[in-house]
């Protein structure tokens, strides 16, 4: 067999998501409802969300199957390979193993279709016509457009405006699926008239655009709200991809030493590592590192406590690592890593210490970025490419020491919609941002109180 290229059949995909709150040492604390100020009761979600997905928020059962249904629909492109990057290495010179799992073979291009499809199926169960949600740079709004269309169901996507205009394909590709998509700030609801009446030129941002959602699905009862990223259920639905990895090394009999992941929200990090990070809880010795942007530091910069999903303070307040719910990003073109806070299962583990953290700077990504196009031929997402710079900075540390470490990474997805950042990249017109220290400290003086 090609132990360069492990490819799995459609009957080993996984037939359960793996849920990790079954195996931590310790849970993060209940989110804490924005409005009594106490644990959330299940009713308070239950405007926006379906059952299935709020049970799957709370069970600590380890094992949840996934429906038939969800799983012959993913088999369009799963399994996804597992790849060796053998040119990558020799133009490393590395003695390192180095190998990525393909997301972006996924209908929309990146991990995001594993969860948006199983978060339709719940909903067109519960008798759900309609889904709304945000998008910043486009990659979840395609996964649920797509997700969406498979079960006849509606969608409707806020796109942060700049967006909207920067990323016209993304537009395109969601109009194919028949979503409608409007630019946040909207004039459809009233957190976006209100954004609008305070500055009509306002460019948008995530927490709008998740503003203008929630409302929406909360006040029509045939409308529920999707999220990309974040939640428990989210990360549960990724574990497909761990799962997969894990018997695409045992088919080639390896395993990796290390395991690097881009952290947004962090459900594509917990996609990959939470399967993994079960072995070690159970004695192995593997490292799992989430890698995030040095202009929106999360993990390694932001501080450990409780906060907002969103700017406009709609969302339940949530255990996790955050730079505070007003912290505005700057502009770097990785869209999906532009988020203050992180999954609380994914904070809960790096506090534990049972996970790592490093972040680094967007010229780095994109030189690394260019380098993996180049010896593999395939265009990164750069948000992907984060994980990528990590890897080769480990690589090259395997070439001082001499050690031959097996390094996996995830190829979230693939960076075709993101032309115009590479080609301002190759044009010499990208830039670094210092580290937003100010802005950090500011935000975070706003944190909620939390008793
Ligand atoms: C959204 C996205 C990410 C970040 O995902 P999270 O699960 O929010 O951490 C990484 N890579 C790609 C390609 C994405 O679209």
């Amino acid at each position: 067999m090609d132990k360069d290229r492990v490819y799995l059949d459609k009957s080993e995909i996984p037939k359960q998501w793996y849920n990790i709150m079954a195996d931590m040492p310790k849970l993060p604390a209940p989110p804490i409802s924005p409005i009594t100020g106490k644990p959330v009761a299940p009713e308070e979600l239950l405007a926006i969300f379906p059952p299935a997905l709020l049970e799957q928020e709370m069970t600590d059962k380890r094992w949840i199957d996934i429906p038939d249904e969800v799983r012959e629909i993913i088999s369009l492109w799963r399994p996804s390979p597992l790849i060796r990057a053998r040119r990558l290495e020799k133009a490393l010179g590395t003695p390192a193993k180095i190998y990525y799992k393909h997301e972006g073979v996924s209908p929309a291009g990146s991990h995001k279709t594993n969860t948006a499809v199983a978060q339709a199926y719940y909903n067109k169960e519960a008798g759900i016509k309609r889904l709304t949600t945000e998008t910043g740079a486009g990659q979840w709004g395609s996964a649920l457009s797509f997700s969406c269309a498979q079960f006849g169901m509606e969608c409707r996507v806020y796109m942060v405006k700049v967006s909207y205009f920067q990323k016209p394909y993304r537009k395109a590709f969601m109009k194919m699926f028949g979503a409608e998509i409007f630019p946040s700030p909207s004039e459809l609801t009233n957190a976006g008239r209100e954004a609008l009446k305070r500055n009509p030129d306002m460019p948008g941002s995530l927490g709008l655009a998740i503003s203008e959602a929630v409302e929406e699905a909360a006040g029509r009862s045939d409308t529920n709200y999707a999220l990309g990223s974040v939640l428990n259920h989210v990360c549960l639905h990724q574990t497909v991809i761990g799962l997969e990895t894990q018997k695409q090394f045992a088919k080639i009999g390896a395993y990796p030493d290390m395991i690097f992941a881009s952290c947004g929200g962090g459900s594509n990090f917990a996609g990959i590592a939470f399967p993994f990070v079960l072995d070690k809880i159970n004695g192995k010795k593997v490292t799992a590192v989430a890698v995030e942007p040095a202009s929106c530091p999360t993990l390694t910069k932001g501080i450990y406590t409780y906060d907002y999903g969103d700017v406009a303070k709609l969302t339940p307040i949530m255990q996790m690592y955050t730079l505070g719910h007003d912290f505005e990003p700057p502009a770097i073109h990785s869209g999906g890593l532009r988020y203050h806070g992180e999954s609380p299962l994914v904070s809960a583990l790096y506090n534990q210490g049972l996970i790592t953290a490093q972040s680094v700077p967007q010229l780095e990504v994109f030189s690394s970025a260019l380098m993996f196009a180049k010896e593999e031929g395939i265009v990164p997402a750069p948000e992907s490419s984060h994980a990528i710079a990590a890897t080769i900075k480990e690589a090259l540390k395997c070439k001082e020491s001499g050690e031959a470490k097996t390094l996996l990474f995830c190829l979230s997805g693939h960076g075709h919609f993101d032309m115009m950042s590479y080609e301002a990249f190759t044009d010499g017109k990208l830039e670094d941002y210092a580290y937003p220290e100010a802005a950090i400290a500011e935000s975070l003086k706003n944190l909620p109180e939390v008793k």
